[in-house]
């Protein structure tokens, strides 16, 4: 049966077949082997008392990926779908990433089977604490770092370094990343994600001729998607297509992403956020289905929702030119083969979200050095981070013949590969 972390080793053994490093061929298999398995998974239930007074137990996780490269590092997510084998691809998707994009950390994931929407805020905090409480025993500020991801925010890392702090009686801001800035948080980690990506949009569109006023879509309005959405606009280019979890809007002539948020926020969706300039009208577009957005004929596909969102029912219809994963494991490998074939350019998600990470980076060095960065210096160094991996991706790309996406899990896994190698963990 096909699973998310399945889907994620299939990755791997494409990579292994490009590899050739020089190692002999037993030891790479071992190590591909040691990469398909996390070196922990802390599972458990939590329990917390609701406003009513009764008991509910939630199931958590954290899994730790691979530290060979440094401190593990990987998001908090909240979300009914939670599950070990998802907590197990997106800890792995983290090694990866943070190999590629060339910072010192291994990869991890941790998240709650919890829909927070259903709770009150009291009730979100005391999940939380819980929260941290379990996986307390397994992290530190130099052994695993947690940090935000889906439905998890900088009030919740806040409540999450509290807890750990309290818990260990010292103030310990660098044991989570994503935190508000009066708590040890960095400037610029709120957009850092779309931030980065906006970077290597824009060397990517030099590189493959992506013009000012390229249509783009994008599936999935929250952090990620929204601060996208912003960036692109601001760039001269058209969003003519968002959705969310309850629908989608289409605005031919581009949709305005401040006032589709300020409309989303009031009706609790973008379904019927139909807005140019300030204003939101039904004369500016229509409702679409969430399907029909990843079908639009556009320049540009962005998913920046969930994982599987393109997979072998739906690739066949995507008509976009280029897919820009901003989300992490949108593309499932089936789906991966057939835009290739198709000729479409898939940007893969662990370069093109690279810049949450990184600015997560940036924001535990300044916790650790006692240090305060200005914006302008964290997005210098993102940008930074961000072409000189574009480059050595471009460069992969030319001499091998091979897709993005190829050519990032090559200098990824190389990277971690060399590190357990160096490391006798073979
Ligand atoms: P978020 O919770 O802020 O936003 C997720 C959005 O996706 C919401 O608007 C939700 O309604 C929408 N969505 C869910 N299911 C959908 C569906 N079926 N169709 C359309 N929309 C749907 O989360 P986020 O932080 O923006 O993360 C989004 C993705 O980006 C995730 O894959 C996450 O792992 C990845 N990511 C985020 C960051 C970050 O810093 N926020 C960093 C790296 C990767």
């Amino acid at each position: 049966m096909s699973s998310t972390f399945g889907n994620a080793k299939a990755l791997l053994d494409e990579t292994a077949a490009y590899f050739s490093r020089g190692y002999p061929e037993k030891v790479l298999k071992r190590a591909f082997a040691k990469l398909k398995i996390p070196q922990k998974v802390a599972k458990g239930k939590i329990t917390i008392t609701l406003d009513s007074g009764k008991k509910k137990s939630f199931e958590a996780f954290r899994v730790q990926h691979n530290n060979a490269r440094g401190p593990f590092k990987g998001g908090t997510r909240f979300h009914p779908k939670v599950s070990e084998d998802e907590m197990k691809a997106l800890a792995l998707l983290m090694s990866l990433k943070c190999a590629a994009i060339d910072i010192p950390y291994g990869g991890a994931k941790g998240g709650v089977v919890v829909d927070p929407k259903t709770l009150t805020e009291p009730e979100l905090e005391r999940l939380t604490r819980a929260y941290m409480r379990f996986i307390t025993p397994f992290i530190g500020p130099k052994i695993d770092i947690p940090g935000p991801d889906v439905n998890t925010n900088e009030t919740i890392m806040d409540w999450m370094a509290d807890e750990y702090s309290s818990y260990i009686g010292k103030t310990t801001p660098a044991i989570v990343t994503g935190k508000s800035l009066a708590r040890g948080g960095s400037k610029g980690r709120h957009s850092a994600t779309a931030q980065g990506a906006i970077y290597l949009f824009h060397l990517i569109a030099k590189k493959i001729g992506i013009k000012k006023g390229a249509t783009i879509a994008i599936q999935g309005f929250g952090n990620a998607g929204y601060f996208m959405a912003k960036f692109l606009d601001d760039a001269g280019y058209k969003i003519i297509a968002v959705s969310d979890s309850h629908g989608a809007a289409y605005v031919p002539d581009g949709a305005d992403p401040d006032a589709t948020m300020a409309c989303k926020e009031q009706k609790g969706t973008v379904a019927g956020c139909y807005c140019k300039g300030s204003v939101c009208d039904i004369r500016f577009g229509r409702k679409i289905s969430q399907k029909k957005l990843l079908a639009l004929s556009v320049d540009v596909l962005i998913p920046a929702a969930l994982e599987n969102a393109i997979n072998k029912t739906n690739a066949a219809s995507v008509r976009a030119k280029v897919v820009f994963e901003l989300a992490n494991g949108p593309t499932t490998p089936e789906a991966d083969a057939i835009l290739e074939k198709r000729g479409i350019i898939v940007i893969p998600d662990i370069l093109t979200n690279a810049g949450g990470v990184t600015v997560s980076y940036f924001e535990w060095y300044q916790n650790i050095h006692r240090e305060k960065w200005g914006l302008s210096k964290v997005n210098k160094k993102l940008k930074e981070k961000m072409t000189k991996t574009f480059v050595d991706i471009q460069k992969i790309v030319k001499d091998k013949g091979t897709s993005y996406r190829k050519a990032t899990y090559l200098l990824a896994v190389k990277r971690v590969v060399d590190a357990m190698i160096d490391k006798g963990r073979v």
